[in-house]
C-alpha cells in the first residue's frame, strides 16, 4: 500500500530549494538557511543521506550585477548565473560548515543525464555522487546555467531534482517552495480552494489543476513540479511539495505541516534501472502514434510492433528516446527506438513476417519497433 513515510525514516533524500526561499531583497536569507542546515544536520546524524538541489544563482547574480528588472537575455542570464553561483556556493558552504557538514558543489548540464549519448556522463555523475555520499559530504547541485544554451537545458530545478533522485535511487524528493502544495484552484483566486494532501495517481485532472496554478519565482511554477512528481513516482520515489517559508522546514514536515504528498507503490514500481532511466528522460527525438490494438497491447506489457504504428514524426536513430501517442494524441509511453525513423517509416503498418523483405535484409529482422524491456508507460488512456 502507498503510504506517507516519515522523513526521518528515509535513507536518501533529495531536497530542492527554490530561489524565492533563499534570496530576498537584501541578499541570502541566512537566518532561514541556518534552520534548514540544522534540519539537515539532524537527518544526517540519524543516518539519512541528503542531496541538495539549490536554485538562486540567477536571482543572486541579477542583484549583484544591478541588472534591470525586465526579462533578461540569454547572455545576461548566464552572466548573472556565473556571478550568483559563487555567492550561492559561499552561502551553502557557510551554513553547512557551521554544522560541521562538508558541502560539495556539482553543476550539471542536461547532457550529463539525458539521452543515450549522455549515458557515460550519467554513470560518471552517479558514481561521483555516490562517492561523495559515502564520504559523508552533502552535494549541492544546480544546473550549469552559464554554459547551458536555451535549447539544451533543464530550465527548471524541479525536474533536475527529480532526475537526480532517480539517478541515485533516493527514497524521497522534497520540493521546498513558497506554497504549501497543490491546490484545487489558485488560492489567490478562490478562498475555498482546497489543498490536496495526498496524490496516489497523477491523473489528467491533477495536471489541469497544476496548469492553472502560479507558484514561486522559480522558473517552473506548479507545472514542472507535477512533471517532477511523474518522474519520481514512476521510479518508485515519493515526492512532497511543501512550503519552505517556515523555519526548520524539514522538521515541520514531520510535525505535520500542510503539504502535498505524491505517493508511490514501491512494490509495483520496482522497474529495472534501465526503465527508471528511460522514464526520467525529458527530451524525445520523435514520436510514434499507435492504434487502439497497440495501446491495449502496451497496457498489457507487450512490445510495440510495426503493425500497430499509424504515424511517425521526427528524425531519430536506433536507441534514441521516442514518445508514443494514442490516436487521440494522448502521450502514453516512451521508450528506446528499435529502428531509426527512416526504417520505421518503411515498416509501419506491416506485419512482422513482412519486415525482412521490406527492409531487404536477407535475414529475419527485429520484430519490435520498441521492445517492452525498453518501454515505460507514462499515462493510461
Ligand atoms: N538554475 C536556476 C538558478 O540557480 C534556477 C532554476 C529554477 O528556478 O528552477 O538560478
Amino acid at each position: 500500500m502507498s503510504k506517507r513515510i516519515s522523513v526521518h525514516d528515509c535513507q536518501r533524500i533529495v531536497i530542492k530549494v527554490g530561489s524565492s526561499l533563499l534570496v530576498e531583497n537584501s541578499g541570502i536569507n541566512q537566518a532561514w538557511l541556518a534552520t534548514l542546515a540544522s534540519d539537515i544536520r539532524t537527518l544526517i546524524s540519524g543516518g539519512t543521506q541528503i542531496l541538495l538541489v539549490s536554485s538562486g544563482a540567477i536571482a543572486l547574480g541579477h542583484r549583484l550585477l544591478n541588472l534591470p528588472n525586465r526579462p533578461l537575455q540569454l547572455d545576461e542570464n548566464q552572466a548573472a548565473a556565473a556571478v550568483g553561483q559563487i555567492e550561492l556556493g559561499k552561502a551553502w558552504s557557510e551554513a553547512l560548515c557551521s554544522y560541521s557538514l562538508v558541502p560539495a558543489q556539482i553543476l550539471l548540464t542536461v547532457n550529463d543525464t539525458e539521452g543515450w549519448s549522455g549515458r557515460r556522463s550519467y554513470l560518471n555523475t552517479r558514481n561521483t555522487i555516490e562517492r561523495l555520499l559515502s564520504l559523508r559530504s552533502v552535494p549541492v547541485i544546480n544546473e550549469n546555467d552559464t554554459v547551458a544554451t536555451s535549447k539544451i537545458r533543464y530550465g527548471d530545478n524541479d525536474r533536475l531534482a527529480a532526475r537526480i533522485a532517480t539517478m541515485i535511487s533516493a527514497d524521497l524528493l522534497i520540493l521546498l517552495s513558497d506554497i504549501d502544495g497543490l491546490y484545487t484552484e489558485p488560492p489567490t483566486n478562490n478562498p475555498d480552494a482546497r489543498l490536496i494532501e495526498i496524490i496516489n495517481d497523477i491523473t489528467p485532472e491533477i495536471v489541469r489543476m497544476a496548469g492553472s496554478a502560479k507558484s514561486d519565482l522559480s522558473r517552473g511554477g506548479m507545472v514542472t513540479k507535477i512533471e517532477a512528481a511523474k518522474i519520481a513516482t514512476r521510479a518508485g520515489i515519493s515526492m512532497i511539495i511543501s512550503s519552505g517559508k517556515r523555519r526548520f522546514p524539514i522538521r515541520s514536515i514531520d510535525e505535520g505541516q500542510p503539504a502535498t504528498w505524491f505517493l508511490t507503490n514501491q512494490s509495483t514500481s520496482r522497474t529495472s534501472a534501465r526503465k527508471i532511466w528511460i522514464s526520467g528522460q525529458l527530451e524525445t527525438k520523435g514520436g510514434l502514434t499507435v492504434d487502439q490494438g497497440a495501446v491495449r497491447a502496451l497496457e498489457n506489457g507487450k512490445s510495440l510492433l510495426p503493425t500497430g504504428v499509424i504515424d511517425i514524426e521526427g528524425s531519430f536513430s536506433r536507441g534514441d528516446i521516442i514518445a508514443i501517442y494514442a490516436s487521440n494524441g494522448v502521450r502514453i509511453a516512451q521508450g528506446l527506438a528499435g529502428y531509426d525513423s527512416r526504417s520505421a517509416k518503411l515498416i509501419m503498418g506491416y506485419k512482422s513476417e513482412e519486415l525482412s523483405q521490406i527492409l531487404g535484409l536477407g535475414y529475419e529482422g527485429r520484430n519490435e519497433i520498441v521492445h517492452r524491456d525498453n518501454l515505460v508507460l507514462t499515462l493510461s488512456t
